[in-house]
């Protein structure tokens, strides 16, 4: 299977991923529900949420810690510094820009006419 990769950089490179403190969990499962990318999941023999993938962690975000009713979600470091560094250290943009057009190229509709634009903005 190919490497995971976050624009360019093999996701394995960026520590990024929560971490539950068990001293504050109720085990209410909103974690789970919440992320998309199946990160957590439910150990049946210790009865607890587990952080299972956190190599799908999505770089920088942080729902599942905003969403926690116990604050017992952290993270490595502040999202917004540690992209930030992640970006200047990887030098990302060229791919960014190359992604980008792959995407405009393969979803024209995400490709907004003047017409259209003129309406948004009322
Ligand atoms: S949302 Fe928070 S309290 Fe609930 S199971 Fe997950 S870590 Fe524990
Ligand atoms: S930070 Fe986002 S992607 Fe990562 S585990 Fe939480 S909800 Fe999922």
């Amino acid at each position: 299977m190919a490497a995971k990769m976050w624009h360019g950089v093999a996701r394995s490179e960026i520590e990024w991923a929560p971490v539950i403190d068990y001293s504050k969990c109720n085990d209410c499962g909103l974690c789970l529900l919440s992320c998309g990318n199946a990160v957590f999941g439910f150990s049946k023999s210790q009865q607890k949420y587990l952080v299972a993938n956190g190599g799908n962690c999505v770089v920088g975000c942080t729902t599942c810690g905003k969403v926690c009713p116990e604050e017992a979600i952290s993270f490595p470091a502040d999202s917004t510094k540690f992209v930030k560094a992640q970006v200047v250290k990887y030098k990302i943009f060229p791919t960014v820009k190359k992604e980008l057009q792959a995407r405009l190229d393969k979803f024209p509709d995400h490709v907004i006419s003047s017409k259209k634009e003129g309406n948004l903005n009322g």
